[in-house]
Formats: structure tokens, sequence, C-alpha cells
């Protein structure tokens, strides 16, 4: 018999997807589901970015680009990056176009982490990265971050687990999950705990430009003495829809971008020629879409956390950022699988258990709000009986 390596076989395939696959099921069988399980938006790509990618494609750019990707292209994330997040790049060799964020992720956790090598990881946390880590043959190390505390990471959490194995902390804000984003003194001693202890940082920055209510976006690459200890990874799925095209990026110093590019060049060896153009222009033009995607967003969310909160069993903290309400149902005393298996059957609404997100998941749910508000509402007033009928039937057997 033909087995897949130890390797691959010790990861699970993403539980997102069999949540997905059973809503479908449900949906064949011709009742309509909710679909808030899935992480992308409901938009559709802006116009001006499509015809610069059809423009490119009739120009012909059809071939392989440079491995980092075309210069047009990373000049145009270079510029970003000063424009939006005070982060100083040459284009030339300080940033690697990937297939996705994802992939620039996955370049980096291969390019620098050593078997046993142990990699800080906030927990609940988006599941691939602690898969990339273990793929890498890393070690996974979980930092909890707490409800009580808005899910913000706390600094001291991350200090109590570093050891001397410790090479990688990585961080996302906004933060996938829980919505939360780091505020500036949480990111300052991030960095000062980086510099202490000589660790390289990943910030994932794909939920920048997805956040609420005043809170400001900081990129820890700009903190002092911390360019040349972080890369800063990003992608187009978010802020410009377009999940579909795969198109994301890493950038940070020559030393550090180098590794990455080695891994790219033996895994995909560029992203989509004419995606790039479509990138360039996500990037150099207009904003508004983002603007009022994001409003659009903010009004679900201010309906949803609503909603929830005034909920029996459920609590939930608002999220400043991304597009996902993770609510606790700890009260309900339901394991976070079954109770996503009785919201899917018995309120036709798909989500995903905390525990997917790891250990310190359980109890929560994640519920993505890039659906319609009209689906949103109609989505609570049927989860409102079902939590209604649950508490109940918990208090009856207590
Ligand atoms: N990072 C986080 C935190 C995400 O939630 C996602 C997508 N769900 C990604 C990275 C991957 O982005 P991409 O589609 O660009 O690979």
């Amino acid at each position: 018999m033909i087995r897949s390596s130890e390797r691959i076989s010790s990861i699970p395939f993403s539980s997102i997807r069999e949540i997905f696959e059973e809503a479908n099921k449900i949906e064949k069988s011709g009742i309509e589901i909710t679909h808030m399980e899935i992480g992308r938006p409901d938009f559709d790509t802006p116009q001006h970015i499509k015809d610069a990618a059809i423009a490119a494609l009739q120009q012909g750019h059809v071939h392989y680009t440079s491995n980092s990707g075309t210069i047009e292209f990373r000049e145009a994330i270079a510029e970003k990056l000063k424009r939006d997040n005070g982060i100083t790049v040459n284009p030339a060799d300080e940033i690697v176009v990937t297939v996705g964020c994802k992939e620039a992720i996955f370049n980096l956790i291969f390019a620098f982490v050593n078997p046993g090598d142990e990699v800080i990881i906030p927990d609940p946390s988006w599941l691939e990265y602690q898969y990339i880590v273990k793929l890498a043959g890393g070690v996974p190390v979980a930092v909890p971050i707490l409800e009580e505390n808005n899910f913000i990471l706390n600094p001291y959490d991350v200090e109590k687990n570093i050891t001397n194995r410790t090479k990688l902390l990585l961080i996302n804000s906004p933060h996938n999950p829980t919505g939360a984003v780091l505020p500036k003194e949480t990111v300052s001693e991030l960095a000062k705990l980086a510099i202490k202890h000589d660790l390289l940082v990943v910030s994932d920055e794909i939920y920048e430009k997805i956040i609420y209510d005043q809170e400001k976006h900081i990129s820890i690459a700009t903190m002092p003495g911390m360019f040349e200890r972080t890369v800063t990874v990003n992608g187009f799925a978010k802020a410009y829809a377009m999940d579909g095209w795969r198109l994301g990026y890493a950038a940070g110093p020559a030393e550090l971008v180098k590794p990455i590019l080695k891994v790219h060049q033996y895994n995909t060896s560029s992203a989509t020629s004419f995606a790039q153009f479509g990138g360039a222009e996500a990037y150099r033009g207009p904003q508004s879409f983002v603007e009022e995607m994001v409003e659009s967003f903010d009004e679900r969310r201010r309906f949803l956390v609503q909603s929830l909160s005034q909920m029996p069993g459920v609590t939930c903290v608002e999220p400043k950022g991304a597009f996902y309400v993770f609510p606790s149902f700890k009260e309900t005393g339901i394991p976070s699988n079954e109770l996503a298996g009785i919201l899917l059957r018995e309120a036709l609404i798909a989500c995903v258990p905390g525990s997917a997100f790891g250990e310190y998941g359980e109890g929560y749910i994640r519920m993505a709000y890039s659906t319609s508000l009209e689906k949103i509402e109609e989505a609570m007033t049927r989860m409102y009986p079902v939590m209604q009928n649950l508490m109940q039937r918990s208090t009856l057997s207590k």
C-alpha cells in the first residue's frame, strides 16, 4: 500500500472545509443555509482592477515573471508600504510576490524554522500557522489570548513561553478569528521582547484595512530596531476582494527576504503574471471601494454584536477589525464542535467551532459577517429560539 508521508499524515484537513461540505449537503436537499464559515469578502473585485489584469493578458503578459514578481508590481507594493505602513523597502530585493499571503507564510516558515525550533503563535489563531510550522518540523507554542483581555495578546504571556529554542514570534493584527487589534503599547512591548530574545517576527497584516472605530493598525516593523528582524506579510484577498486571484507578498530586509525567495523558487516560481498587474492597480488606483466595503462590514458587525449579546447563553466581545465575531458559548456547556453542528442543523447557520483555531478557542464559535446584512438578520432570527431552547434544556438538566 502506498502511504502519504508521516509529515503530511500527522496534519488534518482544514475543518472549515468540512463544515462547508456538510452545509453543501444540506443545501443540496433544497434547504438554504447562511454561510458564515468562510473567511472571504462577499464583494466582487473592483472593475478597474479586473481591467488592469485583462489588459495585461491581452498585451501578452502570459509568461513567467521574475521570481520576485514584476518590478512594477514590487514598486507599487513598496510605495504602499511607505504610504500606509511607514515601512521603507527596496523593491529590487526586499519584496517577494507570492501566490497568496499563505504562500508567503509557508515559504517563510520553511526558510527559517529548523526541526525542533519553537514558533510562538497566539491561541486561538488562523489554523494554518501551526500546521505549516509542524510540516516544517518546528514546534508551535500556543500563547493563550483571552476574552477577558479582549483577545489582545499579552506580552507577559509571550515572554513566559520563550525558551532557548524559540526562533520566531508570529503576530496577526487585526486578528483572525477574534477581530482583535493590537494597541500600539502592546506592539511596542512585543518589539522589545523580540529584540531582547533575538527573535524573528512575522507580522501577518492581511486584515489591516478592515478596521473600525478609529482603531489604528500599527506595523511592528516600524518600531525601533525592528525592521531588521521583521518580515511583513500581506495580500489582496481581504481588502480588495481578490481571494481567488491568489496574490500576496513578504517584505523585509534583503537578508530575510532572500531565503524566502529561495523557497518560492522551488515552490511556485512566480505568482500569476497578469494577476500581478491587477495587484499593482489595486494599490495605485482609487481606494474608495475599500472604504465602502469596510462601512458595510461595520454595519453588519454592529448588528451582529448587538444580536449575539442579547442571546441566551452567549457573550460577545466587540471585534475591532477583520470580518469575524468570536462569541463565547461557554455558558451552554456544549463543546464548540457540537454547537457548530447544532447551529448548522437547527438554525441553518454554517460557522466554525472555536476549537478549530486552537485549544483556547474551545467554547467559542467564529462567525464571518462576509454575507449580506439581510441574511445575517434572518440568521439571527433563527438562532434566537435555538439558543433559548438550548439554555432551557441546560437549566433543566442542572
Ligand atoms: N492570514 C490570515 C490571518 C488569514 O485569515 C488568511 C485567509 N483566511 C490568510 C493569511 C491567507 O490569505 P491568502 O488568501 O492571501 O493566501
